[in-house]
Protein backbone atom coordinates (compact mmCIF):
# COMPACT_ATOMS: atom_id res chain seq x y z
CA UNK A 1 0.00 0.00 0.00
CA UNK A 2 2.71 2.52 0.86
CA UNK A 3 4.78 1.66 -1.89
CA UNK A 4 1.93 2.56 -4.74
CA UNK A 5 1.57 5.82 -3.16
CA UNK A 6 5.32 6.45 -3.42
CA UNK A 7 5.18 4.88 -7.21
CA UNK A 8 2.18 7.53 -7.81
CA UNK A 9 4.30 10.62 -6.46
CA UNK A 10 7.42 9.33 -8.00
CA UNK A 11 5.52 9.43 -11.42
CA UNK A 12 5.14 12.84 -11.06
CA UNK A 13 9.10 13.45 -10.87
CA UNK A 14 9.67 15.11 -14.03
CA UNK A 15 6.74 16.90 -14.21
CA UNK A 16 6.73 20.70 -13.84
CA UNK A 17 2.87 21.38 -14.18
CA UNK A 18 0.30 19.04 -12.39
CA UNK A 19 -3.05 17.96 -14.32
CA UNK A 20 -6.38 17.15 -12.18
CA UNK A 21 -5.76 13.27 -13.15
CA UNK A 22 -2.39 13.25 -11.24
CA UNK A 23 -3.95 14.82 -8.19
CA UNK A 24 -6.70 12.44 -8.04
CA UNK A 25 -4.45 9.75 -7.91
CA UNK A 26 -2.50 11.02 -5.21
CA UNK A 27 -5.57 11.77 -3.08
CA UNK A 28 -6.80 8.18 -3.72
CA UNK A 29 -3.67 6.47 -2.34
CA UNK A 30 -3.89 8.53 0.81
CA UNK A 31 -7.30 8.31 1.31
CA UNK A 32 -6.84 4.28 1.02
CA UNK A 33 -4.03 4.57 3.74
CA UNK A 34 -6.32 6.63 5.95
CA UNK A 35 -9.34 5.48 5.58
CA UNK A 36 -7.56 1.50 6.71
CA UNK A 37 -6.35 3.46 9.23
CA UNK A 38 -10.20 4.22 11.01
CA UNK A 39 -9.69 8.01 10.50
CA UNK A 40 -13.55 8.78 9.53
CA UNK A 41 -14.99 9.40 6.10
CA UNK A 42 -16.37 13.01 6.47
CA UNK A 43 -12.47 13.93 7.91
CA UNK A 44 -10.97 11.87 4.70
CA UNK A 45 -13.05 13.71 2.62
CA UNK A 46 -11.86 17.36 3.83
CA UNK A 47 -8.69 16.23 3.23
CA UNK A 48 -8.64 15.57 0.16
CA UNK A 49 -10.83 18.32 -0.82
CA UNK A 50 -8.17 20.68 0.80
CA UNK A 51 -5.30 18.57 -1.56
CA UNK A 52 -6.62 18.72 -4.48
CA UNK A 53 -7.79 22.67 -4.42
CA UNK A 54 -4.58 23.75 -2.93
CA UNK A 55 -2.15 21.61 -5.94
CA UNK A 56 -4.29 22.96 -8.29
CA UNK A 57 -4.71 26.54 -7.38
CA UNK A 58 -1.94 27.29 -6.16
CA UNK A 59 1.32 28.35 -7.85
CA UNK A 60 3.92 26.21 -7.31
CA UNK A 61 7.50 28.15 -5.82
CA UNK A 62 10.04 28.55 -8.39
CA UNK A 63 12.21 25.91 -9.48
CA UNK A 64 9.85 23.42 -7.20
CA UNK A 65 8.48 20.32 -9.77
CA UNK A 66 5.24 19.44 -9.35
CA UNK A 67 5.88 16.27 -7.10
CA UNK A 68 7.56 18.15 -4.44
CA UNK A 69 5.08 20.77 -4.49
CA UNK A 70 2.22 17.85 -4.02
CA UNK A 71 4.08 16.57 -1.68
CA UNK A 72 4.23 19.22 0.36
CA UNK A 73 0.99 20.12 0.43
CA UNK A 74 0.15 16.75 1.24
CA UNK A 75 1.99 17.15 4.32
CA UNK A 76 0.26 20.32 5.50
CA UNK A 77 -2.59 18.83 5.23
CA UNK A 78 -2.06 15.82 6.92
CA UNK A 79 -0.46 17.86 9.94
CA UNK A 80 -3.32 20.14 9.69
CA UNK A 81 -5.60 16.73 10.02
CA UNK A 82 -3.81 15.24 13.16
CA UNK A 83 -2.85 18.71 14.88
CA UNK A 84 -0.19 19.50 17.27
CA UNK A 85 0.41 17.96 20.32
CA UNK A 86 -1.78 19.32 22.97
CA UNK A 87 0.51 21.93 25.09
CA UNK A 88 1.27 20.36 28.17
CA UNK A 89 3.58 22.90 30.26
CA UNK A 90 6.11 21.43 32.95
CA UNK A 91 4.64 23.09 36.42
CA UNK A 92 2.36 22.33 39.16
CA UNK A 93 -1.06 21.15 37.77
CA UNK A 94 -3.89 18.65 37.80
CA UNK A 95 -4.77 16.40 35.46
CA UNK A 96 -7.83 14.15 35.21
CA UNK A 97 -8.10 11.07 33.01
CA UNK A 98 -11.98 10.00 31.40
CA UNK A 99 -12.47 7.46 29.36
CA UNK A 100 -14.40 3.81 29.00
CA UNK A 101 -13.60 1.09 31.13
CA UNK A 102 -10.43 -0.96 29.01
CA UNK A 103 -9.77 2.39 27.28
CA UNK A 104 -6.43 2.24 29.58
CA UNK A 105 -6.93 4.93 32.05
CA UNK A 106 -5.24 3.42 35.13
CA UNK A 107 -2.05 2.35 32.87
CA UNK A 108 -1.98 5.76 31.54
CA UNK A 109 -1.95 7.34 34.92
CA UNK A 110 0.87 5.43 35.93
CA UNK A 111 2.62 6.27 32.62
CA UNK A 112 2.30 9.43 32.74
CA UNK A 113 3.41 10.25 36.26
CA UNK A 114 6.51 8.22 34.86
CA UNK A 115 6.93 10.54 32.27
CA UNK A 116 6.67 13.83 34.38
CA UNK A 117 9.22 12.14 36.66
CA UNK A 118 11.51 11.97 34.06
CA UNK A 119 11.12 15.65 33.47
CA UNK A 120 11.96 16.35 36.78
CA UNK A 121 8.71 16.95 38.24
CA UNK A 122 6.93 15.14 41.33
CA UNK A 123 3.99 13.40 40.30
CA UNK A 124 1.46 11.27 42.19
CA UNK A 125 -1.16 9.48 41.55
CA UNK A 126 -5.06 9.50 42.81
CA UNK A 127 -7.12 6.41 42.13
CA UNK A 128 -10.81 7.30 42.71
CA UNK A 129 -11.85 4.11 40.61
CA UNK A 130 -14.30 2.10 42.85
CA UNK A 131 -16.33 0.46 40.70
CA UNK A 132 -14.15 -1.93 39.29
CA UNK A 133 -12.44 -4.78 41.68
CA UNK A 134 -8.98 -4.66 41.93
CA UNK A 135 -8.79 -1.20 40.61
CA UNK A 136 -6.66 0.39 43.81
CA UNK A 137 -4.23 -2.85 43.43
CA UNK A 138 -3.14 -2.54 39.87
CA UNK A 139 -2.61 1.24 40.47
CA UNK A 140 -0.54 1.15 43.46
CA UNK A 141 1.47 -1.49 41.67
CA UNK A 142 2.24 0.37 38.59
CA UNK A 143 3.13 3.43 40.28
CA UNK A 144 5.37 1.50 42.25
CA UNK A 145 6.81 0.53 39.17
CA UNK A 146 7.35 3.50 38.21
CA UNK A 147 8.29 4.52 41.82
CA UNK A 148 6.14 7.28 42.03
CA UNK A 149 3.69 8.30 44.00
CA UNK A 150 0.34 7.21 44.77
CA UNK A 151 -3.17 7.71 46.69
CA UNK A 152 -6.30 5.38 46.97
CA UNK A 153 -8.62 4.05 49.76
CA UNK A 154 -9.59 0.55 49.46
CA UNK A 155 -12.25 0.36 52.09
CA UNK A 156 -13.95 3.91 51.03
CA UNK A 157 -16.72 3.66 48.39
CA UNK A 158 -17.17 7.19 47.71
CA UNK A 159 -14.69 8.44 44.86
CA UNK A 160 -15.46 11.99 45.43
CA UNK A 161 -14.23 11.72 48.91
CA UNK A 162 -11.54 9.61 47.66
CA UNK A 163 -10.78 12.78 45.13
CA UNK A 164 -10.75 15.19 48.58
CA UNK A 165 -8.76 13.04 50.14
CA UNK A 166 -6.56 11.97 47.71
CA UNK A 167 -5.83 15.74 46.62
CA UNK A 168 -5.13 16.50 50.74
CA UNK A 169 -2.79 13.28 50.23
CA UNK A 170 -0.79 14.39 47.79
CA UNK A 171 -0.17 17.97 48.48
CA UNK A 172 3.63 17.42 47.81
CA UNK A 173 3.47 16.98 44.24
CA UNK A 174 3.96 19.17 42.07
CA UNK A 175 1.61 17.28 39.05
CA UNK A 176 -1.60 15.08 40.40
CA UNK A 177 -3.13 13.07 37.98
CA UNK A 178 -6.27 11.53 38.88
CA UNK A 179 -7.62 8.20 37.70
CA UNK A 180 -11.25 7.96 37.48
CA UNK A 181 -13.22 4.53 37.27
CA UNK A 182 -15.16 3.80 33.61
CA UNK A 183 -18.37 1.89 32.80
CA UNK A 184 -18.33 -0.48 29.62
CA UNK A 185 -20.47 2.04 28.06
CA UNK A 186 -21.26 5.63 28.73
CA UNK A 187 -23.90 5.66 31.72
CA UNK A 188 -25.53 8.55 33.43
CA UNK A 189 -24.47 7.06 36.97
CA UNK A 190 -20.88 7.29 35.48
CA UNK A 191 -21.18 10.54 34.24
CA UNK A 192 -22.78 12.09 37.28
CA UNK A 193 -19.48 10.55 39.33
CA UNK A 194 -17.05 11.75 36.50
CA UNK A 195 -18.81 15.52 36.81
CA UNK A 196 -18.83 15.46 40.70
CA UNK A 197 -15.11 14.64 40.67
CA UNK A 198 -14.44 17.39 37.75
CA UNK A 199 -16.13 19.73 40.41
CA UNK A 200 -14.01 18.53 43.32
CA UNK A 201 -11.17 18.43 41.85
CA UNK A 202 -10.86 21.26 39.42
CA UNK A 203 -8.27 19.50 37.31
CA UNK A 204 -6.27 21.98 34.94
CA UNK A 205 -6.65 19.48 32.40
CA UNK A 206 -8.88 16.58 31.46
CA UNK A 207 -7.63 14.04 29.16
CA UNK A 208 -9.79 11.74 26.94
CA UNK A 209 -8.11 8.30 27.05
CA UNK A 210 -9.42 5.76 24.02
CA UNK A 211 -8.09 2.78 22.71
CA UNK A 212 -6.38 2.81 19.15
CA UNK A 213 -8.77 0.41 18.21
CA UNK A 214 -11.69 2.50 18.53
CA UNK A 215 -13.46 3.14 15.23
CA UNK A 216 -16.52 5.69 14.97
CA UNK A 217 -17.98 4.96 18.73
CA UNK A 218 -15.13 7.69 19.37
CA UNK A 219 -17.56 10.02 18.52
CA UNK A 220 -20.39 9.43 20.81
CA UNK A 221 -17.84 9.50 23.77
CA UNK A 222 -16.32 12.52 22.74
CA UNK A 223 -18.98 14.46 22.65
CA UNK A 224 -20.70 13.25 25.90
CA UNK A 225 -17.34 13.72 27.91
CA UNK A 226 -16.91 16.81 26.07
CA UNK A 227 -20.04 18.27 27.54
CA UNK A 228 -19.87 16.96 31.19
CA UNK A 229 -16.16 17.51 31.92
CA UNK A 230 -14.68 18.91 28.76
CA UNK A 231 -11.65 17.58 27.05
CA UNK A 232 -8.69 19.16 26.96
CA UNK A 233 -6.84 16.41 24.85
CA UNK A 234 -6.62 13.07 23.67
CA UNK A 235 -4.29 10.05 24.75
CA UNK A 236 -4.19 7.31 22.79
CA UNK A 237 -3.60 3.84 24.03
CA UNK A 238 -2.92 0.05 22.48
CA UNK A 239 -1.04 1.97 19.46
CA UNK A 240 1.33 -1.33 20.01
CA UNK A 241 -1.67 -3.11 18.38
CA UNK A 242 -2.28 -3.34 14.99
CA UNK A 243 -4.83 -0.33 14.94
CA UNK A 244 -3.19 2.75 14.00
CA UNK A 245 -5.73 5.42 15.52
CA UNK A 246 -7.42 7.47 13.08
CA UNK A 247 -10.59 6.87 15.18
CA UNK A 248 -9.26 8.91 17.94
CA UNK A 249 -9.15 11.72 15.05
CA UNK A 250 -12.86 11.56 15.21
CA UNK A 251 -12.74 12.87 19.28
CA UNK A 252 -10.14 15.73 18.55
CA UNK A 253 -11.97 17.18 15.86
CA UNK A 254 -15.41 16.47 17.62
CA UNK A 255 -13.78 18.17 20.82
CA UNK A 256 -11.74 20.70 19.20
CA UNK A 257 -8.94 19.44 21.35
CA UNK A 258 -5.58 17.97 20.53
CA UNK A 259 -3.65 14.60 21.01
CA UNK A 260 -1.34 14.33 24.38
CA UNK A 261 0.24 11.16 24.92
CA UNK A 262 0.20 8.08 23.10
CA UNK A 263 0.67 4.41 24.63
CA UNK A 264 1.84 1.60 22.93
CA UNK A 265 2.33 -1.07 25.65
CA UNK A 266 2.11 -2.30 29.27
CA UNK A 267 4.20 -0.69 31.26
CA UNK A 268 4.92 2.10 32.61
CA UNK A 269 7.60 3.51 30.28
CA UNK A 270 5.82 2.84 26.81
CA UNK A 271 4.71 6.19 26.39
CA UNK A 272 5.54 8.90 24.29
CA UNK A 273 4.38 12.83 23.61
CA UNK A 274 2.71 12.90 20.72
CA UNK A 275 4.24 14.54 17.71
CA UNK A 276 2.35 14.83 14.57
CA UNK A 277 4.93 13.26 12.29
CA UNK A 278 5.68 9.98 13.88
CA UNK A 279 1.94 9.65 13.97
CA UNK A 280 1.49 10.48 9.99
CA UNK A 281 3.78 8.06 9.31
CA UNK A 282 1.85 5.29 11.28
CA UNK A 283 -1.62 6.42 9.90
CA UNK A 284 0.47 6.31 6.29
CA UNK A 285 3.11 3.78 6.80
CA UNK A 286 6.31 4.91 7.34
CA UNK A 287 8.39 4.85 4.09
CA UNK A 288 5.69 7.28 2.61
CA UNK A 289 6.41 9.89 5.13
CA UNK A 290 10.20 9.51 4.95
CA UNK A 291 9.77 10.84 1.40
CA UNK A 292 7.60 13.23 2.55
CA UNK A 293 8.92 14.80 4.97
CA UNK A 294 12.67 14.86 3.29
CA UNK A 295 11.12 15.97 0.53
CA UNK A 296 9.37 19.05 2.83
CA UNK A 297 12.01 19.84 4.74
CA UNK A 298 14.63 19.89 1.88
CA UNK A 299 12.71 22.35 0.12
CA UNK A 300 11.74 24.68 3.19
CA UNK A 301 15.17 24.44 4.80
CA UNK A 302 16.92 25.08 1.81
CA UNK A 303 18.14 28.61 2.53
CA UNK A 304 18.80 28.20 5.98
CA UNK A 305 22.27 26.80 6.60
CA UNK A 306 22.01 24.03 8.54
CA UNK A 307 25.43 23.62 10.45
CA UNK A 308 24.43 20.16 11.59
CA UNK A 309 25.10 17.57 9.49
CA UNK A 310 22.52 15.89 7.52
CA UNK A 311 21.95 12.48 8.78
CA UNK A 312 19.94 9.87 6.43
CA UNK A 313 19.68 6.44 7.67
CA UNK A 314 20.58 5.13 4.27
CA UNK A 315 23.98 6.42 5.33
CA UNK A 316 24.21 3.45 7.82
CA UNK A 317 24.04 1.27 4.76
CA UNK A 318 27.24 2.50 3.51
CA UNK A 319 30.67 2.80 4.93
CA UNK A 320 31.71 2.51 8.48
CA UNK A 321 28.74 2.33 11.14
CA UNK A 322 30.92 4.20 13.99
CA UNK A 323 28.94 4.98 17.94
CA UNK A 324 28.22 8.42 16.51
CA UNK A 325 25.58 6.30 13.99
CA UNK A 326 24.51 4.42 17.06
CA UNK A 327 23.82 7.85 18.91
CA UNK A 328 21.90 9.46 16.20
CA UNK A 329 20.19 6.32 15.32
CA UNK A 330 18.96 5.87 19.30
CA UNK A 331 18.03 9.88 19.21
CA UNK A 332 16.19 9.26 15.81
CA UNK A 333 14.34 6.14 17.87
CA UNK A 334 13.29 9.13 20.57
CA UNK A 335 11.47 10.72 17.97
CA UNK A 336 10.29 8.69 15.34
CA UNK A 337 9.66 5.44 17.41
CA UNK A 338 11.22 1.89 17.62
CA UNK A 339 14.05 1.24 15.22
CA UNK A 340 12.48 -1.41 13.43
CA UNK A 341 10.17 1.34 12.28
CA UNK A 342 12.57 3.91 11.20
CA UNK A 343 14.06 1.26 9.11
CA UNK A 344 10.95 0.74 7.59
CA UNK A 345 11.44 4.29 6.58
CA UNK A 346 14.50 2.86 3.95
CA UNK A 347 13.56 2.08 0.68
CA UNK A 348 13.52 -1.46 0.44
CA UNK A 349 13.95 -2.10 4.05
CA UNK A 350 10.09 -2.41 4.76
CA UNK A 351 7.61 -5.32 3.97
CA UNK A 352 9.21 -7.62 6.66
CA UNK A 353 13.11 -7.32 6.49
CA UNK A 354 13.21 -6.56 9.80
CA UNK A 355 11.31 -9.66 11.14
CA UNK A 356 14.21 -12.04 9.74
CA UNK A 357 16.38 -10.46 11.95
CA UNK A 358 17.70 -11.76 15.43
CA UNK A 359 15.33 -9.88 18.15
CA UNK A 360 17.80 -8.68 20.01
CA UNK A 361 19.87 -7.22 17.64
CA UNK A 362 17.87 -3.91 17.42
CA UNK A 363 16.65 -4.20 21.39
CA UNK A 364 18.01 -1.36 23.04
CA UNK A 365 15.34 -0.20 25.99
CA UNK A 366 14.89 3.39 26.86
CA UNK A 367 16.80 2.62 30.41
CA UNK A 368 19.68 1.12 28.78
CA UNK A 369 19.48 3.46 26.23
CA UNK A 370 19.77 6.04 28.63
CA UNK A 371 22.83 4.98 30.51
CA UNK A 372 24.25 4.82 27.32
CA UNK A 373 23.74 8.19 26.02
CA UNK A 374 25.41 9.17 29.17
CA UNK A 375 28.40 6.25 28.55
CA UNK A 376 29.13 8.42 25.30
CA UNK A 377 29.02 11.79 26.25
CA UNK A 378 32.14 10.56 28.09
CA UNK A 379 33.72 9.35 25.11
CA UNK A 380 36.31 11.69 23.03
CA UNK A 381 35.36 12.14 19.39
CA UNK A 382 38.12 9.79 18.68
CA UNK A 383 36.37 7.16 20.25
CA UNK A 384 33.29 7.56 18.93
CA UNK A 385 34.55 7.21 15.82
CA UNK A 386 36.58 4.80 16.34
CA UNK A 387 34.76 2.29 18.98
CA UNK A 388 36.95 -0.64 17.54
CA UNK A 389 39.90 1.44 19.27
CA UNK A 390 38.98 1.54 23.34
CA UNK A 391 40.86 -0.70 25.59
CA UNK A 392 40.68 -1.49 29.20
CA UNK A 393 41.92 1.68 30.24
CA UNK A 394 39.65 3.56 28.19
CA UNK A 395 37.40 1.44 29.44
CA UNK A 396 37.84 1.98 32.82
CA UNK A 397 38.15 6.09 32.19
CA UNK A 398 34.62 6.69 30.65
CA UNK A 399 32.93 4.77 33.40
CA UNK A 400 34.41 6.90 35.87
CA UNK A 401 33.35 10.06 33.69
CA UNK A 402 30.03 8.84 33.34
CA UNK A 403 29.43 7.31 36.62
CA UNK A 404 28.45 4.12 35.14
CA UNK A 405 29.74 0.71 35.54
CA UNK A 406 32.67 -0.92 33.32
CA UNK A 407 29.90 -3.36 32.66
CA UNK A 408 27.72 -1.01 31.01
CA UNK A 409 30.39 0.41 28.97
CA UNK A 410 31.00 -2.99 27.52
CA UNK A 411 27.52 -3.76 27.14
CA UNK A 412 27.72 -0.88 24.82
CA UNK A 413 30.23 -1.49 22.65
CA UNK A 414 28.99 -5.12 22.71
CA UNK A 415 25.50 -3.62 21.64
CA UNK A 416 27.49 -1.58 18.70
CA UNK A 417 29.37 -4.17 18.00
CA UNK A 418 25.97 -6.55 17.18
CA UNK A 419 24.50 -3.59 15.94
CA UNK A 420 27.06 -2.94 13.22
CA UNK A 421 27.21 -6.73 12.15
CA UNK A 422 23.33 -6.28 11.75
CA UNK A 423 24.53 -3.41 9.30
CA UNK A 424 27.08 -4.95 7.38
CA UNK A 425 24.18 -7.68 6.53
CA UNK A 426 22.11 -4.90 4.75
CA UNK A 427 25.64 -3.67 2.77
CA UNK A 428 26.07 -7.69 1.87
CA UNK A 429 22.75 -7.74 0.30
CA UNK A 430 23.19 -6.58 -3.55
CA UNK A 431 20.84 -4.40 -5.32
CA UNK A 432 19.00 -7.41 -6.67
CA UNK A 433 18.09 -8.67 -3.27
CA UNK A 434 16.33 -5.27 -2.28
CA UNK A 435 14.12 -5.38 -5.05
CA UNK A 436 12.90 -8.99 -4.77
CA UNK A 437 12.33 -7.73 -0.85
CA UNK A 438 10.28 -4.50 -1.64
CA UNK A 439 8.40 -6.25 -4.61
CA UNK A 440 7.09 -8.65 -1.57
P1 LIG B 1 -8.88 1.45 32.40
O1 LIG B 1 -10.02 0.51 32.66
O2 LIG B 1 -9.29 2.54 31.48
O3 LIG B 1 -8.23 1.94 33.65
O4 LIG B 1 -7.81 0.60 31.58
P2 LIG B 1 -6.49 -0.11 32.13
O5 LIG B 1 -5.42 0.88 32.35
O6 LIG B 1 -6.83 -1.01 33.27
O7 LIG B 1 -6.10 -0.97 30.85
C1 LIG B 1 -6.91 -2.01 30.35
C2 LIG B 1 -6.01 -3.08 29.74
O8 LIG B 1 -5.32 -2.56 28.63
C3 LIG B 1 -4.95 -3.56 30.70
O9 LIG B 1 -4.79 -4.95 30.53
C4 LIG B 1 -3.69 -2.83 30.27
O10 LIG B 1 -2.52 -3.57 30.54
C5 LIG B 1 -3.92 -2.72 28.78
N1 LIG B 1 -3.24 -1.55 28.21
C6 LIG B 1 -3.34 -0.25 28.55
N2 LIG B 1 -2.58 0.53 27.75
C7 LIG B 1 -1.99 -0.31 26.88
C8 LIG B 1 -1.08 -0.12 25.78
O11 LIG B 1 -0.66 0.98 25.41
N3 LIG B 1 -0.69 -1.25 25.10
C9 LIG B 1 -1.15 -2.49 25.45
N4 LIG B 1 -0.72 -3.52 24.74
N5 LIG B 1 -1.99 -2.69 26.47
C10 LIG B 1 -2.41 -1.62 27.17
MG1 LIG C 1 -8.81 1.83 35.60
Amino acid sequence: LGSSLRGTLDSLRGKSRIDEEDVEKVVKEIQRSLLQADVDVSLVMELSDSIEERSLEEEPPAGTTARDHVLRIVYEELVDLVGESTELPLEEQTIMLAGLQGSGKTTTAAKMAWWFSKKGLRPAVIQTDTFRPGAYEQAKQMCERAEVDFYGDPDEDDPVKIARDGLEATEDADVRIVDTAGRHALEDDLIDEIEEIEATVQPDRSLLVLDAAIGQGAKDQATQFETSVGIDGVVITKLDGTAKGGGALTAVNETGSTIAFLGSGETVQDIERFEPSGFISRLLGMGDLKQLTERVERAMEETQAEEEEDWDPEDMLKGEFTLKDMKRQMDAMNKMGPLDQVMDMIPGMGGGLMDQLPDDAMDVTQDRMRNFEVVMDSMTEDELENPRSIGASQVRRIAKGSGQGEETVRELLEQHKMMSRTMKQFQGMGDGDMQRMMKK
